[in-house]
């Protein structure tokens, strides 16, 4: 993997940046950008660290998580330059209306939008936070214990802790060096799985109990009526899509979030070559090979009914 070197005479020019990532920041959102602008400031830089929505109650172990804003003036950003992580659309960090001065983008979807006066997307990174391990050690900076456990728990959450096909030999040794650093696996594991709120767990049951399987596609569904019986919100759907996955013959496993009057939120999980990025695009969303997600206005039979057929038309 390889820094562009335009990316970094950006870094060392500019003096102060506003980092943005992704709407329902997940950790490699959070952890990437977390180190990211630590670096920055080991290096005399200020910045400014953005997402759109607030860090999720359950992700607020990860130190540095403060620093995050969730609401920006104009004065604030002042024609600052930019730099998108984790996603690679002005519209996806939540931030279509702001004025920058210049901007970059570092990233790890597939589907990538044309954006960016410094691009550096690798689509066959695991995750975003391995990129900034090594544009860290690029700047020729020591990987610290707040860096490592951010950038272990980035790496954790999008190769399903070191379980999905893109966990490589190389994936193994850079989480060895974070864990050398002062990163521990089960302190972040249980912050990521088993840290549940009853209310959650109940809504998990509610949601398996919609299960719906069609061509080999299952389906589950949180409505808002769900979250009022439990008192949980969106945040708590967190790790929701992937569990009918579990079953073996399900090649994509679709998961309905309600946002509104006939508006969802869809997120698809597949199993090997089955590239629901391409299906995402269709309804104009996006993401990676086997994680991806769309939102779309229409009734829960339409929507069902559209992922359905456009899965079906897919060839695979
Ligand atoms: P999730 O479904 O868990 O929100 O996201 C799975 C993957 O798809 C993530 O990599 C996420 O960034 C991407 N993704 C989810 N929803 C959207 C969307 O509406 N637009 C785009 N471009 N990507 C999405
Ligand atoms: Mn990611």
């Amino acid at each position: 993997m390889k820094v562009p070197n335009k990316l970094l005479s950006f870094l060392r020019k500019e003096k102060e940046f506003l980092i943005a990532t992704h709407v329902n920041p997940e950790p490699d959102a959070l952890g990437s950008a977390i180190a990211f602008s630590i670096a920055l400031e080991k290096l005399g830089k200020k910045v400014i660290l953005y997402d759109k929505d607030p860090v999720p109650e359950f992700y607020r172990f990860l130190p540095g998580h403060e620093q995050f804003i969730s609401s920006l003036r104009a004065s604030d950003i002042n024609y600052l330059p930019i730099i998108l992580l984790d996603c690679n659309t002005l519209e996806r960090a939540g931030i279509e209306d702001i004025s920058f001065r210049r901007s970059a983008v570092i990233d790890h979807h597939e589907t990538e939008k044309d954006f960016g006066d410094i691009k550096w997307i690798e689509s066959t990174a695991p995750a975003t936070g391995l990129m900034i391990f090594y544009l860290i050690k690029k700047l020729g900076l020591k990987i610290t214990k707040e860096m490592a456990i951010n950038l272990y728990s980035a790496i954790a959450i999008d190769t399903g802790t070191f379980r999905y096909n893109n966990t490589t030999a190389e994936v193994l040794r850079v989480g060895a060096e974070l864990i050398e650093a002062g990163a521990n696996p089960s302190y972040i594991s249980s912050n990521l799985y088993e840290a549940w709120s009853k209310g959650r767990f109940l809504l998990f049951i509610m949601a398996l109990n919609t299960l719906e399987i069609k061509e080999d596609i299952a389906m589950i569904v949180v409505t808002k009526k769900m979250y009022q019986k439990t008192g949980t919100g969106a945040d708590d759907t967190e790790n929701f899509p992937g569990f009918p996955r579990m079953m073996k013959d399900i090649k994509v496993s679709a998961f309905f979030r309600e946002l509104g009057d006939n508006y969802w939120k869809v997120s698809l999980r597949s199993r090997g070559d089955i590239n629901v990025a391409h299906v995402a695009t269709l309804f104009n969303g996006g993401g990676h090979k086997n994680a991806s997600g769309y939102k779309i206005k229409a009734s829960l039979k339409s929507a069902k009914k559209a992922l359905i057929k456009a899965i079906k038309n897919q060839k695979f």
